[in-house]
């Protein structure tokens, strides 16, 4: 269903899912906690992601490199002289835009006046810092603007250390700091935020195939998400508006509140960053053949994923309304494995009797799982609660338990309700979740 932002935006703060940054000293423009649902969700994104892409492959590794890298290493790219974007700025009340995102010939949105803006100018989204005590151009360091980078630089030492023949990759998940110019529509665009990406590396002759091969994992990706498929669509980049490094681009788009956006993007790089850090290292970055012998710079396809994005993306598709009983029913319908929460313990009262089954349960149960417990307020509030958070299975301990040994299991989706008995309770939970 379509959802505003306003409503995602309430339910994330409310809920603990996420929470502006440095919120009680009035914020920090645009940075955004993930709080104790929302490190889960991420978490779960980010081991999925994982296991599909690196440990469930014979012929991917992972990494976790240094934030902080030889500034060269930005020379290289091209980072430091092109990775810029047009800035504008109001003479009237000097607001700044980014210049291909605002219609230059219409009036400024901050204070309406017209005929307003400077010419566009490059202003570089690389975040400067420096290391150690002297605070000089000699020790000037980047923030990474990309996870990317790295994985091009350890290139040779992962190969040998590996000993993986091409076609191979190298996946990394991490911060990349980018200072842009109009930060905004929630987590969508930040200046800190975090990638999952993959350099594959590939004999050039390869290149057309492993681009369609890597494009159509990129969609099951999003399918495994719960991400609404109908509202995913390919852009092919026109030649004309490629990056500097890549002869050809999809950007994965999406329906966001906010409008269609990119929610990731898949590039052929061809041999362009390998290549650049062979000569400006003075180490030229080869690969020979084991068969035949022939000696190359790899080729790259590089598949880019944005967690925030991402994370967006699926509680966008997760939500839902519902009517139930003259009230409406919030659910965040998240596919199981990535549920924050995945059991929620409720005993039907508070009193120690039920207590004393109830607690010892849901410590078991959180050996295995996320498992959240809640004894105040009605079931039926405390249902909608777990509702609203996404949890699949709801546990009610009630009197007849103590009799019976046996407990009530909710199903958030279909709202079933089940007696399972104790003694199967985990098996029929482990069956359900497919974890
Ligand atoms: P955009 O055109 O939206 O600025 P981009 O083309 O510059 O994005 P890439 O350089 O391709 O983005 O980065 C790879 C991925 O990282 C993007 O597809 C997106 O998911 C994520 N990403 C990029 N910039 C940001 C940001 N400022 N905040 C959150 N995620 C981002």
């Amino acid at each position: 269903m379509d959802v505003s932002m306003e409503k995602i935006v309430t339910l994330c703060k409310t809920r603990g899912f996420i929470f502006p940054g440095s919120d009680i000293y009035g914020g920090l423009a645009n940075s955004w906690d993930y709080g104790p649902l929302g490190v889960e969700l991420k978490n779960n994104i980010k081991q999925a992601w994982w296991k599909k892409f690196v440990t469930s492959r014979l012929d991917m590794v992972g990494i976790d490199a240094a934030l902080l890298m030889n500034p060269k290493v930005w020379e290289a790219s091209g980072h430091l002289a092109t990775f810029t974007d047009p800035l504008v700025e109001c003479k009237n009340c000097h607001e700044r835009y980014r210049a291909d995102q605002i219609d230059l010939k219409k009036a400024c949105q901050k204070c309406g006046n017209k005929d307003t803006f400077t010419e566009p100018s490059s202003f570089n989204l690389m975040l400067k810092t420096w290391l150690g005590p002297k605070e000089d151009a000699t020790a000037t360091v980047y923030f990474r603007p990309e996870t990317a980078q790295a994985m091009f630089v350890d290139f040779p030492l992962v190969m040998t250390s590996s000993r993986k023949r091409v076609p191979f990759g190298i996946a990394q998940i991490g911060k990349a700091f980018r200072n842009e110019i109009t930060p905004g529509n929630f987590i969508f665009r930040q200046r800190e935020f975090e990638q999952m990406e993959i350099e594959y590396f590939i004999h050039p002759s390869d290149w057309e195939k492993q681009f369609e091969t890597w494009l159509a994992a990129m969609h099951e990706w999003i399918v495994e998400c719960g991400i609404t498929t109908s509202a995913i669509h390919d852009l092919e980049v026109p030649k004309d508006e490629l990056a500097h490094y890549s002869k050809r681009t999809v950007d994965i788009e999406y329906d966001f509140p906010f409008g269609k956006k990119e929610l990731y993007g898949l590039a052929y790089r061809t041999d362009f960053d390998l290549t650049n850090h062979g000569k400006a290292s003075g180490k030229e970055i080869l690969y020979t053949d084991p068969e035949t012998n022939e000696k190359y710079v790899p080729h790259v396809i590089e598949p880019s994923f944005g967690v925030d994005r991402t994370l967006l993306a699926v509680l966008t598709s997760a939500y839902h309304e519902e009517a139930v009983e003259d009230e409406t029913r919030v659910v965040m319908k998240f596919p199981k494995h990535l549920a924050p929460v995945k059991v929620a313990v409720l005993p039907l009262s508070k009193k120690d009797e039920l207590a004393n089954v109830a607690y010892p349960l849901a410590e078991q149960l959180a050996k295995r799982w996320r498992t959240d417990y809640d004894e105040t307020q009605s079931i039926g509030k405390r249902y909608r609660r777990q509702d609203e958070i996404g949890t699949p299975f709801c546990v009610t301990v009630d009197f007849e338990t103590l009799e019976d040994k046996a407990v009530t299991v909710r199903d958030r989706d279909t709202m079933k309700q089940e007696r399972v008995p104790l003694a199967e309770l985990e098996n029929y939970l482990s069956k359900q979740l497919g974890c």
